[in-house]
């Protein structure tokens, strides 16, 4: 369950809302070049595709296996999105699948509400630590070891890139606002997949299928067939669920880059529930007056 957020984790969501605000701020003050705004769009898909390919589909649910150098490359992609560590976001993510919207579950806006599964979870003391027990697999690993510890340093060294060779409007528009974006993004899945959209499968959870979020994460907003399918490497079921992070996980099986590719068929029956859709509902769900 939910606990207080603690004076530590305060000060975490202070820096983490500042950013929010200095990025908008800046972006009145500071002239923007069309090559920052091109940065800003390629960054969000390429880091997107870091968090979708790697520290979803790779490194939480190991659904295909790379050599060690493209495993490297995979975590400081992923890391660069300011997610924190890759073991730190491996480990939260399993749990997630083992208590889904039940008590022990990191983030569920259906015991938590809406707003501490989409943000605040992050900031609990509880969810700071890393459970090496979770990503045993991994920490047997000192180069991802080393990374998690120093979670800052992909990162760090992407906005420095950036305004080497870009300028201040690189390290705001092409760093810091496809950051934000990138976050929210990502956090849809946690909060918004949980309480709108529709179910194709009986899952015990609350996990949703919902298409806006799909196209915003290269394919992972088909959530509840995840959550039916864990350790499937592709995630859109229906020829129309787009899955743009299947795509190139074929593509890097063809490349050679990726092997032992898990494709898992259904298990259960299709049932393809259709959840209130209302959007009522939705705001209701998103003031947390109403649980899903
Ligand atoms: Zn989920
Ligand atoms: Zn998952």
């Amino acid at each position: 369950m939910s606990e207080p957020i603690t004076p530590s984790g305060r000060r975490r969501c202070a820096v983490f809302l500042a950013m929010h605000v200095a990025v908008f701020v800046a972006l009145f003050l500071v002239e923007i070049e069309l090559s920052a705004w091109i940065a800003c769009a390629a960054l969000f898909v390429g880091r997107m595709w870091g968090i979708t390919a790697g520290y979803h589909r790779y490194f939480s649910h190991r659904t295909f296996k790379v050599s060690r150098p493209v495993q490297l490359a995979l975590a400081w992609v992923a890391m660069s999105s300011s997610q924190r560590g890759v073991l730190w976001w491996a480990a939260h993510h399993r749990q997630h699948h083992r208590r889904a919207d039940r008590e022990g579950d990191p983030h569920s806006p259906v015991t938590d509400g809406f707003w501490r599964s989409h943000l605040y979870w992050v900031f609990e003391e509880k969810n700071y630590r890393t459970d090496l027990d979770r990503v045993g697999d991994l920490a047997r690993f000192p180069e991802l070891v080393w990374l998690d510890r120093h979670w800052w340093v992909p990162p760090a060294s992407l906005a420095l890139a950036l305004g080497l060779l870009l300028g201040l409007d690189g390290v705001i528009v092409g760093f810091g606002l496809s950051t934000v974006l990138l976050w929210h993004a990502t956090f849809l899945v946690n909060s918004v997949c949980h309480v709108l959209g529709r179910r194709r499968f009986e899952t015990a959870d609350a996990s949703t299928n919902n298409w806006l979020v799909a196209a915003l994460t290269l394919g992972e907003g088909w959530h509840n067939n995840h959550h039916h399918l864990p350790s499937s490497a592709r995630m859109g079921v229906a020829w129309y669920e787009l899955d743009p992070t299947w795509w190139s996980i074929l593509a890097m099986e063809k490349l050679g880059l990726a092997t032992d590719v898990r494709l898992t068929e259904p298990r259960s029956r299709r049932v393809d529930i259709r959840r209130d859709r209302s959007w009522i509902g939705w705001v209701l769900r998103l003031l947390g007056a109403r649980r899903a």
